[in-house]
């Protein structure tokens, strides 16, 4: 028993020696394996910096090309400005010189035009005056046939006036006419009986008239003239006065 506790022992001592060895070469190896790694690790470091290092010459190749290009395209603008600004400049010069033209063109027209537009006017005005003299005519008239009218309305007023009293008359009469039969007969009666008066008083006249002339002609025609032999009554006969005749002539 004592052997194979022994054995045993020492099996567990070996172990143990074996798992101290074991460790330390596992230790050994993994700080080996790590120092590799570190190796690995540095050579991929420096391989990244460098490339880095490339990426950034390289970027700022570019970015310097970049603003060269920048720059000549600033120069390449500024030069062609500077052509602009002289084309620009003689083509100014150019236009106004042809301005210059046009315009001295312009004012040679516009006087030939307006020496035109004169006479229009002037012929406008006379025909305005024309125009005016012709209303003025037209006014005229107008105003004569109103006064016209005017007359002929006074006239018609006067001719109804006149007609109506003509009316007022016929009117009157028709009154007059339209008297009772009896008054009618009164006047009647009243003017005969004046017919009668004045008949008489005529009769009267005439009766003395001729009672005058029968007086009158009572001696005949018995006076006859020396010179043609005629036969006068008293009446008609001038005795001669050989005085009278002697002063005349
Ligand atoms: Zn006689």
């Amino acid at each position: 028993m004592k052997i194979k506790q022994k054995d045993k022992e020492q099996k567990q001592e070996k172990r143990k020696v074996l798992d101290e060895e074991a460790k330390l070469k596992i230790k050994q190896k993994d700080k080996e394996q790590k120092q590799e790694k570190r190796k690995v690790l540095d050579e991929e470091a420096k391989l990244k910096i460098k490339q880095k290092d490339k990426e950034q010459k390289q970027e700022k190749r570019k970015v310097l090309d970049e603003e060269a290009k920048i720059r000549l395209k600033q120069k390449n603008k500024e030069q062609k400005q500077e052509k602009r600004k002289v084309l620009d400049e003689e083509a100014k010069i150019r236009l106004k010189q042809k301005d210059k033209e046009q315009k001295q063109e312009k004012r040679k027209a516009l006087d030939e035009e307006a020496k035109i537009r004169l006479k229009q006017k002037d012929k406008e005005q006379k025909q305005e005056k024309r125009k005016v003299l012709d209303e003025e005519a037209k006014i005229r008239l107008k105003q004569k046939n109103k006064e016209q009218k005017q007359e002929k309305r006074k006239v018609l007023d006067e001719e109804a006036k006149t007609k109506i009293k003509q009316k007022d008359k016929e009117q009157k009469e028709e009154k007059r006419k339209t008297l009772d039969e009896e008054a009618k007969s009164n006047t009647r009666k009243k003017t005969r009986n004046q017919m009668k008066e004045q008949r008489a008083a005529r009769t009267s006249e005439a009766d003395n008239a001729i009672q005058t002339f029968l007086q009158m002609i009572k001696q005949g025609p018995a006076y006859i003239c020396s010179v043609c032999h005629r036969l006068m009554y008293r009446e008609c006969v001038v005795l001669y006065n050989e005085n009278v005749f002697t002063t005349y002539v």
